[in-house]
């Protein structure tokens, strides 16, 4: 059984990075440049984004924190974002979910421009993922696909199921997982699956995704099978100084010893997550997805 070690490939994924924008700037270019929205001051939300402009600074990338209280109007955030949009200097931005509920989130995701949305959370994105044409593929089933990728785990031909269905990680790794050249027999399993049990056992690759901690136990997980765990709830722990530890979809001590790969949390996939979106980022800044502004 191999831990995939999430950590590792996240910080080789950042130094590869580091390396192109280092080239970038000998060549006299303008280095790639992420902006983020942040919206009121929860918890979580400032965690990451001061994750992510921290990594902008380690890989030389110029960033932008652009802060609003909780009270900020859809129409302010709206200008917001045509204002980035039109924004040379930037290369791409993200508007850090989930939003306060009078904010339509969906509204304020179709107004970024996709050529931006290094999220990839736009429909023009979501569909080009579909229709397998070059896009910005989301943050956290692009960083699951380079973990599968780099530990040179065989997906073609294999029994893939996924678990949860939601537009950022379950349905976008279920299309993924089934596009040309990864070649996966895919099934996307949520809440009202039935036999869900004997569907999972039957998986050679089985992705978990449905926020539920430790819920796929060992008679759920065939031997040999590739487990990439997903899910991080927080849950109460006198162990740790915050009073809380981040918990898997997957019963790990029980399931581990029948894979041949399986994903710790954390120190699987969530690291990824960061590394990925730079990712997006350096290829806004090429202009590899879609061609240069005019
Ligand atoms: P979500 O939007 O809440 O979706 C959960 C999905 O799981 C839904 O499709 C739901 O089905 C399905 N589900 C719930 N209970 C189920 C059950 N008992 N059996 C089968 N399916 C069930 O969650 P999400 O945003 O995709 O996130 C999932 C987990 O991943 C969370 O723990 C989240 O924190 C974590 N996450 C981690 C990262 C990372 O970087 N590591 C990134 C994103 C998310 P229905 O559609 O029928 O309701």
């Amino acid at each position: 059984m191999t831990i995939i070690d999430g950590k590792e490939i996240s910080a080789r994924l950042k130094e590869e990075i580091r390396i192109k924008v280092e080239a970038i700037k000998l060549q006299g270019s303008k280095p790639p440049h992420l902006a983020a929205i942040l919206v009121g001051h929860d918890g979580g939300s400032e965690t990451y984004v001061a994750a992510k402009v921290k990594a902008c600074e380690m890989v030389g990338f110029g960033s932008t924190l652009v802060r609003y209280e909780e009270d900020v109007t859809e129409s302010e955030l709206l200008n917001c974002i045509d204002r980035l949009n039109k924004d040379p200097e930037i290369d791409g931005f993200i508007v850090q979910l989930p939003l306060p509920k009078h904010i339509s989130e969906e509204k304020i995701i179709e107004s970024i421009d996709p050529r931006k949305d290094v999220d990839g959370f736009h429909p023009v994105n979501v569909g080009r993922v579909v229709a397998g044409m070059p896009a910005f593929v989301s943050a956290t089933p692009f960083g699951i696909m380079e973990l599968l990728k780099r530990y040179q785990i065989e997906t073609s031909g294999k029994h893939c199921v996924v678990v949860g269905r939601s537009n950022i990680v379950g349905r976008p790794m279920s299309i993924l997982l089934s596009q040309k050249g990864v070649d996966c027999t895919v099934t996307l399993c949520h809440s009202r699956t039935r036999n869900l049990k004997e569907i999972c056992a039957g998986a050679d690759i089985l992705v978990a995704a449905l926020g539920k901690p430790e819920f796929l136990t060992a008679e759920m997980v065939k031997e040999g099978a590739v487990v990439i765990d997903v899910g991080t709830t927080r849950v109460p722990s006198s162990e740790t100084k915050s009073g809380f530890k981040l918990k898997g979809d997957v019963k790990f001590d029980e399931v581990a010893h029948k894979c041949s790969f399986i994903t710790p949390v954390p120190g699987g996939v969530g690291p990824m997550t960061i590394a990925s979106l730079l990712y997006n980022t350096l290829l806004a800044n090429e202009h590899k997805i879609y061609p240069a502004y005019e």
